[in-house]
Protein backbone atom coordinates (compact mmCIF):
# COMPACT_ATOMS: atom_id res chain seq x y z
CA UNK A 1 0.00 0.00 0.00
CA UNK A 2 1.27 3.45 -1.14
CA UNK A 3 0.73 6.64 0.23
CA UNK A 4 0.00 9.53 -1.83
CA UNK A 5 0.11 13.32 -0.86
CA UNK A 6 -0.85 16.36 -2.52
CA UNK A 7 1.93 18.52 -2.59
CA UNK A 8 1.60 22.47 -2.47
CA UNK A 9 4.68 23.00 -4.16
CA UNK A 10 4.46 21.01 -6.95
CA UNK A 11 0.97 20.97 -7.22
CA UNK A 12 0.48 17.06 -7.88
CA UNK A 13 -0.26 13.89 -5.45
CA UNK A 14 2.74 12.28 -5.51
CA UNK A 15 3.68 9.06 -3.40
CA UNK A 16 5.67 9.60 -0.23
CA UNK A 17 9.14 8.42 -0.19
CA UNK A 18 10.32 9.27 3.37
CA UNK A 19 13.78 9.97 3.44
CA UNK A 20 14.31 7.68 6.24
CA UNK A 21 11.11 5.37 6.75
CA UNK A 22 12.91 4.94 10.59
CA UNK A 23 12.32 8.55 11.19
CA UNK A 24 9.71 10.19 9.39
CA UNK A 25 9.55 13.19 10.51
CA UNK A 26 6.36 16.03 10.17
CA UNK A 27 6.09 19.67 11.14
CA UNK A 28 3.05 21.81 11.43
CA UNK A 29 2.83 25.17 12.60
CA UNK A 30 1.14 26.10 15.65
CA UNK A 31 -1.05 28.56 17.58
CA UNK A 32 0.17 31.95 18.28
CA UNK A 33 -0.72 31.80 22.61
CA UNK A 34 -2.64 34.47 23.30
CA UNK A 35 -6.43 34.00 23.30
CA UNK A 36 -8.49 30.88 23.02
CA UNK A 37 -8.39 28.71 19.86
CA UNK A 38 -11.25 29.20 17.53
CA UNK A 39 -12.84 26.12 15.39
CA UNK A 40 -10.91 27.32 12.27
CA UNK A 41 -7.74 27.05 14.21
CA UNK A 42 -8.70 23.36 15.40
CA UNK A 43 -8.99 21.94 11.40
CA UNK A 44 -5.12 22.30 11.13
CA UNK A 45 -4.99 20.26 14.22
CA UNK A 46 -7.26 17.53 13.61
CA UNK A 47 -6.45 17.05 10.10
CA UNK A 48 -2.07 16.78 10.79
CA UNK A 49 -3.45 14.60 13.98
CA UNK A 50 -4.76 12.02 11.27
CA UNK A 51 -1.59 11.86 9.36
CA UNK A 52 0.10 11.71 12.23
CA UNK A 53 -2.07 8.54 13.55
CA UNK A 54 -1.97 7.28 9.33
CA UNK A 55 2.01 7.94 9.44
CA UNK A 56 2.48 5.40 12.92
CA UNK A 57 0.07 2.76 11.12
CA UNK A 58 2.08 2.74 8.20
CA UNK A 59 5.86 3.16 9.56
CA UNK A 60 5.40 2.24 13.22
CA UNK A 61 5.11 4.75 16.45
CA UNK A 62 8.53 4.40 17.25
CA UNK A 63 9.33 5.65 13.52
CA UNK A 64 7.23 9.05 13.52
CA UNK A 65 8.24 12.19 15.13
CA UNK A 66 5.92 15.01 14.69
CA UNK A 67 7.07 18.98 15.97
CA UNK A 68 4.28 21.13 16.09
CA UNK A 69 5.42 24.81 17.76
CA UNK A 70 3.80 27.00 20.05
CA UNK A 71 4.81 30.97 19.41
CA UNK A 72 4.58 32.86 22.62
CA UNK A 73 6.80 35.63 21.15
CA UNK A 74 4.65 38.17 19.86
CA UNK A 75 3.03 41.74 19.56
CA UNK A 76 -0.33 40.52 19.56
CA UNK A 77 0.76 38.45 23.08
CA UNK A 78 2.01 41.75 24.44
CA UNK A 79 -0.50 43.49 23.71
CA UNK A 80 -3.25 41.17 25.35
CA UNK A 81 -0.62 40.73 28.64
CA UNK A 82 -1.00 44.82 28.64
CA UNK A 83 -4.18 44.71 28.14
CA UNK A 84 -5.48 42.17 30.48
CA UNK A 85 -2.67 42.50 33.45
CA UNK A 86 -2.14 46.60 33.46
CA UNK A 87 -0.86 46.01 37.03
CA UNK A 88 1.83 43.58 36.36
CA UNK A 89 4.99 44.28 34.33
CA UNK A 90 5.18 43.56 31.09
CA UNK A 91 6.86 40.00 31.11
CA UNK A 92 5.20 38.63 34.10
CA UNK A 93 1.61 39.23 32.48
CA UNK A 94 2.64 37.80 29.22
CA UNK A 95 4.11 34.97 30.86
CA UNK A 96 0.72 34.16 32.16
CA UNK A 97 -0.68 34.93 29.18
CA UNK A 98 1.14 32.71 27.26
CA UNK A 99 0.63 30.03 30.23
CA UNK A 100 -3.10 30.02 30.51
CA UNK A 101 -3.78 30.53 26.95
CA UNK A 102 -1.39 27.14 26.25
CA UNK A 103 -2.93 25.42 29.13
CA UNK A 104 -6.47 26.11 27.16
CA UNK A 105 -5.26 25.14 23.90
CA UNK A 106 -4.23 21.57 25.09
CA UNK A 107 -7.24 21.08 27.20
CA UNK A 108 -9.27 21.57 23.64
CA UNK A 109 -6.35 20.16 21.50
CA UNK A 110 -6.53 16.80 23.91
CA UNK A 111 -10.98 17.32 24.27
CA UNK A 112 -10.93 16.66 20.20
CA UNK A 113 -9.06 13.30 20.47
CA UNK A 114 -5.66 14.25 19.31
CA UNK A 115 -2.26 13.17 20.06
CA UNK A 116 0.08 15.15 21.32
CA UNK A 117 2.89 16.07 18.85
CA UNK A 118 6.50 14.43 19.71
CA UNK A 119 7.68 17.68 20.49
CA UNK A 120 6.01 20.74 21.29
CA UNK A 121 8.78 23.77 21.30
CA UNK A 122 8.48 27.22 22.31
CA UNK A 123 10.13 30.07 20.15
CA UNK A 124 11.21 31.79 23.54
CA UNK A 125 13.68 28.04 23.82
CA UNK A 126 14.95 28.59 21.05
CA UNK A 127 16.54 32.31 19.89
CA UNK A 128 20.02 30.59 20.14
CA UNK A 129 19.42 28.77 17.10
CA UNK A 130 17.56 31.67 15.87
CA UNK A 131 20.28 33.93 15.90
CA UNK A 132 22.58 31.23 13.99
CA UNK A 133 20.33 31.14 11.20
CA UNK A 134 20.61 34.91 11.43
CA UNK A 135 23.94 34.61 11.81
CA UNK A 136 24.65 32.37 8.83
CA UNK A 137 22.29 34.77 6.70
CA UNK A 138 23.88 37.70 6.76
CA UNK A 139 27.85 36.11 6.06
CA UNK A 140 26.05 34.53 3.24
CA UNK A 141 24.56 37.56 1.73
CA UNK A 142 21.34 36.93 1.98
CA UNK A 143 20.45 39.35 4.45
CA UNK A 144 22.12 42.79 6.12
CA UNK A 145 21.83 44.93 9.15
CA UNK A 146 20.01 48.26 9.51
CA UNK A 147 18.53 50.33 12.30
CA UNK A 148 18.99 47.29 14.70
CA UNK A 149 16.77 45.27 12.53
CA UNK A 150 17.93 42.49 10.20
CA UNK A 151 16.33 41.87 7.13
CA UNK A 152 16.30 38.97 4.50
CA UNK A 153 16.33 40.04 1.23
CA UNK A 154 14.64 37.83 -1.24
CA UNK A 155 16.01 40.11 -4.19
CA UNK A 156 19.80 38.46 -3.20
CA UNK A 157 18.55 34.74 -2.65
CA UNK A 158 17.76 35.01 -6.75
CA UNK A 159 20.60 36.39 -7.28
CA UNK A 160 22.47 33.86 -6.07
CA UNK A 161 24.00 31.71 -8.93
CA UNK A 162 23.05 28.25 -6.59
CA UNK A 163 20.85 25.24 -6.53
CA UNK A 164 18.68 27.39 -3.90
CA UNK A 165 15.21 27.21 -4.99
CA UNK A 166 13.54 30.62 -6.46
CA UNK A 167 12.07 33.01 -4.00
CA UNK A 168 8.14 32.63 -4.78
CA UNK A 169 8.10 29.07 -6.37
CA UNK A 170 5.99 27.63 -3.18
CA UNK A 171 3.48 30.11 -3.45
CA UNK A 172 3.73 30.12 -7.52
CA UNK A 173 4.10 33.75 -7.25
CA UNK A 174 7.20 36.20 -9.14
CA UNK A 175 9.42 38.08 -7.50
CA UNK A 176 9.19 40.89 -10.41
CA UNK A 177 5.73 41.05 -9.76
CA UNK A 178 5.76 41.36 -5.97
CA UNK A 179 8.12 44.39 -6.87
CA UNK A 180 6.34 46.10 -9.32
CA UNK A 181 3.21 45.41 -6.72
CA UNK A 182 4.86 46.51 -3.55
CA UNK A 183 3.35 49.21 -1.28
CA UNK A 184 5.35 52.78 -1.38
CA UNK A 185 5.21 53.42 2.70
CA UNK A 186 7.82 50.77 2.79
CA UNK A 187 9.81 50.94 6.52
CA UNK A 188 12.88 53.44 6.09
CA UNK A 189 14.90 50.77 7.21
CA UNK A 190 14.51 48.35 4.17
CA UNK A 191 16.54 48.35 1.11
CA UNK A 192 13.57 46.65 -1.15
CA UNK A 193 9.82 46.25 -0.43
CA UNK A 194 10.17 42.72 -0.40
CA UNK A 195 12.52 42.34 2.39
CA UNK A 196 10.93 41.17 5.31
CA UNK A 197 12.05 41.00 8.92
CA UNK A 198 14.56 38.47 11.06
CA UNK A 199 15.13 40.49 13.76
CA UNK A 200 13.58 43.42 14.99
CA UNK A 201 14.39 45.83 18.36
CA UNK A 202 12.22 45.61 21.32
CA UNK A 203 10.56 48.43 22.94
CA UNK A 204 11.27 49.21 26.57
CA UNK A 205 9.68 46.81 28.94
CA UNK A 206 8.91 44.12 26.02
CA UNK A 207 10.70 40.98 25.79
CA UNK A 208 14.27 40.87 24.23
CA UNK A 209 17.68 39.00 23.90
CA UNK A 210 21.07 39.97 22.91
CA UNK A 211 20.90 40.31 19.00
CA UNK A 212 23.18 38.61 16.42
CA UNK A 213 24.51 40.14 13.77
CA UNK A 214 27.12 42.68 15.96
CA UNK A 215 23.94 44.69 17.07
CA UNK A 216 24.34 46.07 20.15
CA UNK A 217 20.67 46.67 21.32
CA UNK A 218 18.47 43.65 22.38
CA UNK A 219 16.00 42.61 20.23
CA UNK A 220 13.32 40.01 19.37
CA UNK A 221 13.20 37.48 16.76
CA UNK A 222 10.50 38.15 13.67
CA UNK A 223 7.60 35.60 13.18
CA UNK A 224 9.17 33.53 10.18
CA UNK A 225 12.37 32.92 11.15
CA UNK A 226 11.14 31.27 14.33
CA UNK A 227 9.21 28.19 12.41
CA UNK A 228 12.98 27.73 10.60
CA UNK A 229 14.94 27.45 13.70
CA UNK A 230 12.46 25.03 15.30
CA UNK A 231 11.92 23.07 12.73
CA UNK A 232 15.93 22.59 12.48
CA UNK A 233 16.28 21.66 16.07
CA UNK A 234 14.06 18.90 16.16
CA UNK A 235 13.92 17.69 12.43
CA UNK A 236 17.21 19.08 10.74
CA UNK A 237 18.27 20.72 7.65
CA UNK A 238 15.65 18.89 5.66
CA UNK A 239 12.93 16.88 6.06
CA UNK A 240 9.37 14.79 5.13
CA UNK A 241 6.65 16.83 5.52
CA UNK A 242 5.85 20.58 6.58
CA UNK A 243 2.09 21.41 7.16
CA UNK A 244 -0.54 24.36 8.03
CA UNK A 245 -3.56 26.28 6.73
CA UNK A 246 -3.58 27.55 3.50
CA UNK A 247 -3.25 31.33 4.35
CA UNK A 248 0.09 30.27 5.74
CA UNK A 249 1.47 29.66 2.13
CA UNK A 250 2.68 33.13 1.56
CA UNK A 251 4.05 34.67 3.25
CA UNK A 252 4.94 32.45 6.08
CA UNK A 253 6.45 29.32 4.40
CA UNK A 254 7.54 30.98 1.47
CA UNK A 255 9.93 32.43 3.92
CA UNK A 256 10.29 29.96 6.18
CA UNK A 257 11.79 27.50 2.97
CA UNK A 258 14.29 31.07 1.88
CA UNK A 259 15.61 31.38 5.38
CA UNK A 260 16.03 27.58 5.89
CA UNK A 261 17.50 27.03 2.35
CA UNK A 262 19.89 30.05 2.09
CA UNK A 263 21.30 29.10 5.64
CA UNK A 264 22.03 25.77 4.95
CA UNK A 265 22.57 25.62 1.56
CA UNK A 266 19.71 23.57 0.38
CA UNK A 267 17.33 23.27 -2.36
CA UNK A 268 14.33 21.97 -0.33
CA UNK A 269 13.29 22.46 3.03
CA UNK A 270 10.46 19.81 3.39
CA UNK A 271 9.99 17.49 0.55
CA UNK A 272 5.88 17.29 1.02
CA UNK A 273 4.06 20.69 1.43
CA UNK A 274 0.60 20.33 2.69
CA UNK A 275 -2.12 22.98 3.73
CA UNK A 276 -5.49 22.21 4.74
CA UNK A 277 -8.51 24.46 3.33
CA UNK A 278 -10.04 27.23 5.18
CA UNK A 279 -13.40 27.03 7.87
CA UNK A 280 -16.56 29.08 7.52
CA UNK A 281 -19.38 29.03 9.64
CA UNK A 282 -23.19 28.72 8.01
CA UNK A 283 -21.75 30.00 4.57
CA UNK A 284 -19.60 33.36 6.16
CA UNK A 285 -16.39 33.62 6.53
CA UNK A 286 -15.94 33.76 10.82
CA UNK A 287 -14.63 37.19 11.99
CA UNK A 288 -15.60 39.04 15.28
CA UNK A 289 -17.13 41.33 14.39
CA UNK A 290 -19.90 39.22 12.10
CA UNK A 291 -20.30 37.59 15.69
CA UNK A 292 -20.27 34.61 14.29
CA UNK A 293 -16.81 33.28 15.75
CA UNK A 294 -16.43 30.16 17.51
CA UNK A 295 -14.20 29.03 20.03
CA UNK A 296 -13.36 25.22 20.70
CA UNK A 297 -13.88 25.86 24.04
CA UNK A 298 -17.40 27.42 23.70
CA UNK A 299 -18.15 24.06 21.04
CA UNK A 300 -17.20 21.45 23.19
CA UNK A 301 -19.61 22.94 26.40
CA UNK A 302 -22.48 21.72 23.89
CA UNK A 303 -20.91 19.03 22.17
CA UNK A 304 -18.20 16.07 22.60
CA UNK A 305 -14.89 16.65 21.08
CA UNK A 306 -15.13 13.60 18.62
CA UNK A 307 -18.54 14.80 17.47
CA UNK A 308 -16.80 18.26 16.66
CA UNK A 309 -13.69 15.80 15.25
CA UNK A 310 -16.14 13.82 13.04
CA UNK A 311 -17.81 17.13 11.77
CA UNK A 312 -14.24 18.54 10.83
CA UNK A 313 -13.42 14.81 9.12
CA UNK A 314 -16.64 14.66 6.72
CA UNK A 315 -15.03 17.26 4.46
CA UNK A 316 -11.71 16.71 2.15
CA UNK A 317 -8.80 18.78 3.53
CA UNK A 318 -8.04 20.78 1.00
CA UNK A 319 -11.55 21.24 0.76
CA UNK A 320 -13.39 24.21 2.19
CA UNK A 321 -15.44 23.49 5.03
CA UNK A 322 -19.22 25.22 5.94
CA UNK A 323 -19.50 24.52 9.58
CA UNK A 324 -23.12 24.30 10.36
CA UNK A 325 -25.48 23.65 13.27
CA UNK A 326 -27.04 21.00 10.82
CA UNK A 327 -24.00 19.19 9.99
CA UNK A 328 -23.22 19.06 13.94
CA UNK A 329 -26.51 17.22 14.71
CA UNK A 330 -25.68 14.71 11.39
CA UNK A 331 -22.10 13.98 13.56
CA UNK A 332 -23.73 13.58 16.95
CA UNK A 333 -26.43 10.83 14.95
CA UNK A 334 -23.46 9.15 13.06
CA UNK A 335 -21.09 8.76 17.01
CA UNK A 336 -24.16 8.14 18.73
CA UNK A 337 -24.55 4.81 16.47
CA UNK A 338 -21.35 4.06 16.16
CA UNK A 339 -20.72 4.13 19.97
CA UNK A 340 -23.72 1.76 20.32
CA UNK A 341 -22.78 -0.92 17.83
CA UNK A 342 -18.30 -0.85 18.03
CA UNK A 343 -17.21 0.82 21.35
CA UNK A 344 -16.99 -2.50 22.78
CA UNK A 345 -16.81 -5.25 20.44
CA UNK A 346 -12.79 -6.17 20.57
CA UNK A 347 -11.10 -3.86 17.29
CA UNK A 348 -9.59 -5.83 14.75
CA UNK A 349 -7.63 -4.24 12.39
CA UNK A 350 -8.83 -1.50 10.26
CA UNK A 351 -10.39 -2.06 7.50
CA UNK A 352 -8.95 -1.85 3.56
CA UNK A 353 -11.44 -0.38 2.61
CA UNK A 354 -11.05 2.81 5.34
CA UNK A 355 -7.18 2.61 4.64
CA UNK A 356 -6.87 2.69 1.14
CA UNK A 357 -8.98 6.04 0.71
CA UNK A 358 -6.56 7.59 3.72
CA UNK A 359 -3.93 7.06 1.98
CA UNK A 360 -5.10 8.55 -1.23
CA UNK A 361 -4.11 12.01 0.14
CA UNK A 362 -6.12 11.31 3.18
CA UNK A 363 -9.59 11.12 1.74
CA UNK A 364 -11.33 10.91 5.20
CA UNK A 365 -14.83 11.68 3.92
CA UNK A 366 -14.51 8.33 1.36
CA UNK A 367 -13.16 6.34 4.92
CA UNK A 368 -16.82 7.34 6.51
CA UNK A 369 -18.20 6.46 3.88
CA UNK A 370 -16.86 3.03 4.16
CA UNK A 371 -17.02 2.66 7.48
CA UNK A 372 -21.12 2.75 7.14
CA UNK A 373 -20.60 0.25 4.94
CA UNK A 374 -18.92 -1.63 8.02
CA UNK A 375 -21.79 -1.48 10.69
CA UNK A 376 -24.12 -3.92 9.52
CA UNK A 377 -20.94 -6.81 8.73
CA UNK A 378 -17.60 -6.58 10.39
CA UNK A 379 -18.69 -4.46 13.61
CA UNK A 380 -14.52 -5.38 14.75
CA UNK A 381 -13.23 -3.63 11.70
CA UNK A 382 -15.12 -1.05 12.11
CA UNK A 383 -14.22 -0.35 15.56
CA UNK A 384 -10.32 -0.95 14.74
CA UNK A 385 -10.96 2.09 12.19
CA UNK A 386 -12.72 4.16 13.89
CA UNK A 387 -9.84 3.62 16.84
CA UNK A 388 -7.13 4.67 14.13
CA UNK A 389 -8.86 7.94 13.02
CA UNK A 390 -8.91 8.95 16.32
CA UNK A 391 -12.58 7.92 17.77
CA UNK A 392 -13.63 5.33 20.27
CA UNK A 393 -11.53 6.86 23.62
CA UNK A 394 -14.93 5.81 25.93
CA UNK A 395 -16.78 2.88 26.68
CA UNK A 396 -20.78 2.97 25.17
CA UNK A 397 -21.44 3.05 28.62
CA UNK A 398 -19.16 5.94 29.08
CA UNK A 399 -20.63 7.80 26.19
CA UNK A 400 -24.21 7.65 26.79
CA UNK A 401 -23.67 8.40 30.44
CA UNK A 402 -22.41 11.68 29.64
CA UNK A 403 -25.27 12.71 27.19
CA UNK A 404 -27.67 12.06 30.21
CA UNK A 405 -25.06 14.21 32.53
CA UNK A 406 -25.66 16.73 29.91
CA UNK A 407 -29.01 16.93 29.37
CA UNK A 408 -29.69 17.07 33.36
CA UNK A 409 -32.64 14.38 33.06
CA UNK A 410 -33.00 11.49 35.56
CA UNK A 411 -33.22 8.29 33.84
CA UNK A 412 -35.26 6.85 36.76
CA UNK A 413 -37.57 9.77 35.99
CA UNK A 414 -38.22 9.06 32.27
CA UNK A 415 -39.16 5.00 32.95
CA UNK A 416 -41.44 5.99 35.20
CA UNK A 417 -42.98 7.91 32.41
CA UNK A 418 -42.80 5.75 30.38
CA UNK A 419 -44.57 3.15 32.17
CA UNK A 420 -47.73 5.73 32.65
CA UNK A 421 -47.11 6.05 29.02
CA UNK A 422 -47.66 2.52 28.50
CA UNK A 423 -50.45 2.44 30.84
CA UNK A 424 -52.65 5.14 29.34
CA UNK A 425 -52.13 3.47 25.74
CA UNK A 426 -53.46 -0.11 27.00
CA UNK A 427 -56.59 1.78 28.47
CA UNK A 428 -56.83 3.50 25.14
CA UNK A 429 -56.31 6.76 26.13
CA UNK A 430 -54.55 8.13 23.20
CA UNK A 431 -54.20 11.81 24.23
CA UNK A 432 -52.46 11.14 27.62
CA UNK A 433 -50.05 8.87 25.82
CA UNK A 434 -49.02 11.63 23.65
CA UNK A 435 -49.07 14.03 26.07
CA UNK A 436 -46.05 11.91 28.31
CA UNK A 437 -44.94 11.41 24.76
CA UNK A 438 -44.27 15.14 24.25
CA UNK A 439 -43.07 15.75 27.48
CA UNK A 440 -40.46 13.38 27.22
CA UNK A 441 -39.79 15.05 23.49
CA UNK A 442 -39.20 17.96 25.44
CA UNK A 443 -37.16 17.00 27.93
CA UNK A 444 -34.77 15.67 25.17
CA UNK A 445 -35.74 11.61 25.03
CA UNK A 446 -37.09 10.04 22.12
CA UNK A 447 -39.00 6.95 22.48
CA UNK A 448 -39.18 4.04 19.83
CA UNK A 449 -42.65 1.58 20.36
CA UNK A 450 -41.80 -2.02 18.86
CA UNK A 451 -43.50 -5.05 19.57
CA UNK A 452 -41.51 -6.43 22.60
CA UNK A 453 -42.26 -2.84 24.58
CA UNK A 454 -40.65 0.87 24.45
CA UNK A 455 -37.09 1.86 24.51
CA UNK A 456 -35.67 5.33 24.45
CA UNK A 457 -32.33 7.62 23.98
CA UNK A 458 -31.53 10.97 24.86
CA UNK A 459 -31.71 13.10 21.45
CA UNK A 460 -29.57 15.57 21.46
P1 LIG B 1 -3.18 31.52 13.60
O1 LIG B 1 -3.31 31.42 15.09
O2 LIG B 1 -4.11 32.48 12.93
O3 LIG B 1 -1.73 31.69 13.17
O4 LIG B 1 -3.61 30.11 13.02
C1 LIG B 1 -3.14 28.87 13.49
C2 LIG B 1 -3.45 27.82 12.47
O5 LIG B 1 -4.85 27.77 12.18
C3 LIG B 1 -2.78 28.07 11.11
O6 LIG B 1 -2.35 26.82 10.57
C4 LIG B 1 -3.90 28.67 10.28
O7 LIG B 1 -3.69 28.44 8.91
C5 LIG B 1 -5.09 27.91 10.78
N1 LIG B 1 -6.37 28.63 10.59
C6 LIG B 1 -6.68 29.87 11.05
N2 LIG B 1 -7.95 30.20 10.70
C7 LIG B 1 -8.46 29.15 10.01
C8 LIG B 1 -9.74 28.87 9.37
N3 LIG B 1 -10.77 29.73 9.42
N4 LIG B 1 -9.88 27.69 8.75
C9 LIG B 1 -8.87 26.79 8.70
N5 LIG B 1 -7.67 26.97 9.26
C10 LIG B 1 -7.44 28.14 9.92
ZN1 LIG C 1 5.44 28.33 10.96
Amino acid sequence: MELRLYDTLSREKRTFVPLDPKNVRMYVCGPTVYDFAHIGNARPVIVFDVLFRLLRHLYGEAHVKYVRNITDVDDKINDRAARDFPGLPLNEAIRKVTEQTGEQFHADVDALGCLRPSVEPRATEHIGEMREIIERLVKGGFAYVAEDHVLFSPQAMNAANSTLPRYGALSKRSLDEMIAGARVDVAPYKRDATDFVLWKPSKPGEPSWPSPAGIKAEGRPGWHVECSAMAWKHLGEHFDIHGGGIDLVFPHHENEVAQTCCAFHRERMANYWMHNGFLQVESEKMSKSLGNFITIHELLADWPGEVLRLNMLKTHYRSPIDWTMKSLEESAKTLDDWYRVAADVAPGEPAASVVEPLIDDLNTPLAIAAMHGLRGGDVGALAGSLRLLGFLSESAAQWEGRKQQASGVDPKEVEGLIAERTAARSRKDFKESDRIRDLLAAMGVAIKDSKDGTTWEFSR
